[in-house]
């Protein structure tokens, strides 16, 4: 450390002092300005303050005054000159005395192993160790210190020359303005390191903001990018900038020979003697690994835990810790051969709108979709993604030309946050709606009270498609050999027409296309026959009725014994159906109207389709209404096929933990809910295999 416990006794010390003393003189400035120093180290590079807020500024205030009564006398590092008072007036571009390479990208384990292998083949070493250390989501910087002073700091630029910031990061109290290089015989120095907000310093920020009318910074990342290179130093502090420094661009001694390959000759340690004068380094949260399996499980460990460090991190850096080891693997153009990045799946992205397509879905619903340029979003490549409705467009002001921030929670589908306003450049343009179906021309309607346009037209050919799309779909037919692109390929050359025909293909026709053989049309055929043995409660959900799901359509099966018993059901017998409200009474009720519907049924009938519910063979019912709630990972069976079982065997599922749950299955981690079921003792807590032998 830079400060050591006789250097931080006495420093307490003399801060005291100052602080009790009435009235302090210019002699004292010396002795103000080294008691800052100090602290500015204990609380902007260790996060340690030894004084108050309070006290600090108390001394801040001081020194100041002084200063400016005996301005002949004010210390070039004392901690007011990190502030200057002038505005920057342009920033000059200079050119680095090492080009800032990017790094090569890696985002799994398998990329990593990769590298370490090519790295070894090149070094012919046999074993490497590294350096992981925390990939920060900032502002890449790189300072020179000369005769251990800070003499420049620029920005990356595009890696040959970046912008002259000096003013702005001096402003930065966890960069030194003075550091004691000499002592190491070193006469110039450049660091390299990023500039980047604390997460809760960044928040903060915004609520001023907010308070102040002004607008708010987008992320932690732009905002350490925009605070560099404003014009007022002092605005540049009040954006509370932070410094990393993670590597040694280049050093001399005082006759210039380079100290690189002599003195640091060993990554960790460069970094441990930054930390002892005064820099802030990633000591603390990198890892030296002897091996990139360590280095594989340190990053896990590490993405584990990233969400709750306190600054954004997007990934992990890793280097070959000795100088040797990397001066034999040496550069391409763009990269360091011996350093790598291992990028976090990103859970948000910015990407740009560039088109918007409006698709008309199986009911006529017409859904804006935005076609983005591609981008990486949690290790999937995004190209478009839903806009949802006008409503939603509306609300998020989303023009044709914004960049958008896009985001991925979980399993759920990739969604537009926001459009960053504070990039548009006056040529985004507004979205605007169809007024007729996009695809057939008819018109459209929006129900009052309902967010989505709608095409009118039954017979419009995008609705046709879809629905026969969703009719051979997994939880509709299951039509084994038929999905999404061959139905619409065969509706485009006619070979489909309508639901109907899909039980009365032209084989012959089928096997004349392009990419078709005997065996796939023997596929397709067995497919399309087999499903004719779907339960009646699947061909319901199949027949696409709006509001009608596959559990709806299991409570409607319920209430009858064949299908075409619910044409004979009245809207008020309909809405007395568990979880059949007014919307879904009315959607199934018209359906059963329609003359053309019920022809394809009786169609359906005609040809061998189930309608009538299997009457259940005694004993069947292992399960006789015993309840069922699944948790964790099973191995054996999906969550759908593990409860069909249930249903099949006359059990009930139901969704949480409570006094009516009678078995709990538990599969691999689980998690809450076997806590919370091991607290209710009547409940029995049994494993998938003993699930399976219930049933068997
Ligand atoms: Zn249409």
């Amino acid at each position: 450390m830079k400060y050591s416990n006789q250097e931080i006794r006495e420093l307490t010390d003399l801060t005291q002092q100052l602080l009790a003393k009435e009235a302090l003189q210019k002699a004292d400035m010396p002795s103000l300005v080294q008691a800052m120093q100090f602290h500015e180290y204990r609380y902007y590079v260790l996060n340690d303050p030894l004084v108050t807020d309070f006290e600090y500024d108390k001394l801040y205030t001081a020194l100041k005054k002084l200063e400016a009564a005996h301005p002949e006398a004010i210390l070039p590092d004392s901690p007011t000159q990190r502030v200057s008072p002038d505005l920057i007036d342009g920033f000059n571009t200079v050119a680095h005395t090492v080009p800032m390479l990017s790094l090569d990208n890696s985002y799994n384990e398998e990329d990593l192993f990769d590298f370490d292998k090519r790295l070894k083949d090149l070094t012919e070493e046999e074993n490497i160790s590294y350096v992981v250390e925390p990939k920060f989501d900032g502002s890449s910087i790189a300072i020179i210190y000369e005769d251990d002073v800070l003499t420049r700091g620029a920005t990356r630029g595009d890696g040959v020359e970046g912008e002259d910031v000096t003013p702005n990061v001096k402003t930065i109290q966890s960069v030194p303005i003075k550091a004691a290089f000499a002592q190491h015989g070193i006469k110039k120095i450049e660091l390299r390191g990023e500039i980047v907000i604390r997460r809760d310093v960044f928040q903060k920020i915004n609520e001023l903001r907010e308070q102040k009318g002004e607008k708010l910074l987008a992320n932690a990342r732009n905002s350490a990018a925009g605070a560099l290179r404003v014009k007022d130093p002092r605005e540049a502090r009040a954006r509370g900038l932070d410094a990393f420094m993670y590597q040694i661009g280049y050093a001399v001694d005082a006759d210039g020979n380079d100290l690189l390959h002599s003195k640091f000759t060993n990554h960790h340690d460069n970094m441990a003697l930054l930390a002892s004068l005064g820099f802030r380094v990633p000591l603390a949260e990198s890892g030296l690994c002897k091996n990139i399996s360590e280095v594989d499980a340190f990053i896990k460990n590490w993405e584990a835990k990233r969400e709750t460090y306190e600054y954004d991190t997007d990934g992990m850096v890793i280097k070959a810790n000795l100088r040797e080891v990397q001066d034999k693997a040496g550069f391409t153009a763009h990269h360091p051969r011996w350093a790598i990045a291992f990028k976090f799946k990103a859970k948000q992205a910015t990407t740009k709108l560039l088109d918007v397509e409006f698709q008309v879905g199986r009911t006529g619903a017409i859904t804006p979709v935005g076609k983005v340029s591609p981008t990486q979003l949690a290790g999937v490549t995004i190209s478009s993604i839903s806009l949802h409705n006008e409503d939603i467009i509306r609300q998020k002001d989303l023009r044709l030309g914004d960049t958008v921030l896009i985001e991925r929670a979980g399993d759920v589908i990739p969604y537009v946050v926001k459009a960053m306003e504070e990039l548009r450049d006056g040529t985004e343009q507004k979205l605007v709606f169809p007024t007729a179906c996009p695809v057939c021309g008819s018109e459209v309607e929006k129900p009052e009270g309902e967010a989505v346009w709608r095409c009118v037209n039954a017979e419009c050919e995008a609705q046709v498609e879809e629905r026969m799309i969703h009719f051979v779909s997994k939880d509709a037919m299951d039509i084994d050999g038929m999905g999404r692109d061959i139905v619409k390929r065969f509706y485009g050359l006619q070979l489909l027409k309508s639901i109907e025909d899909i039980y009365h293909m032209d084989y012959d026709k089928v096997l004349e296309l392009d990419g078709w053989g005997e065996k796939s049309v023997e596929r397709l055929k067995n497919g399309i026959e087999e499903s004719k043995q779907r339960k009646p409660e699947r061909l319901l959900y199949a027949l696409g009725i709006r509001h009608v799901g596959l559990t709806t359509a299991k409570t409607l099966m319920q209430a009858v014994e064949n299908l075409f018993d619910l044409a004979n059901l009245s809207m008020e017998q309909l809405q007395e159906l568990p979880d059949v409200g007014p919307k879904v009474a009315q959607s199934v009720y018209d359906f059963f109207k329609v003359p053309a519907n019920i022809q394809m049924l009786e169609h359906f009938n005609e040809i061998g389709l189930q309608f009538q519910k299997e009457a259940k063979p005694a004993g069947e019912n292992k399960l006789n209404g015993k309840t069922f709630l699944f948790t964790g990972t099973l191995n054996k069976m999906g969550r759908n096929e593990a409860k069909q079982l249930v249903e099949d065997n006359g059990g009930k599922l139901i969704s949480s933990v409570s006094k009516n749950l009678d078995y709990l299955v538990a599969g691999e981690k689980a998690g809450s809910k076997l806590s919370k079921a091991q607290a209710i003792a009547s409940i029995k807590i049994i494993t998938e295999d003993e699930f399976l032998q219930m049933i068997a």
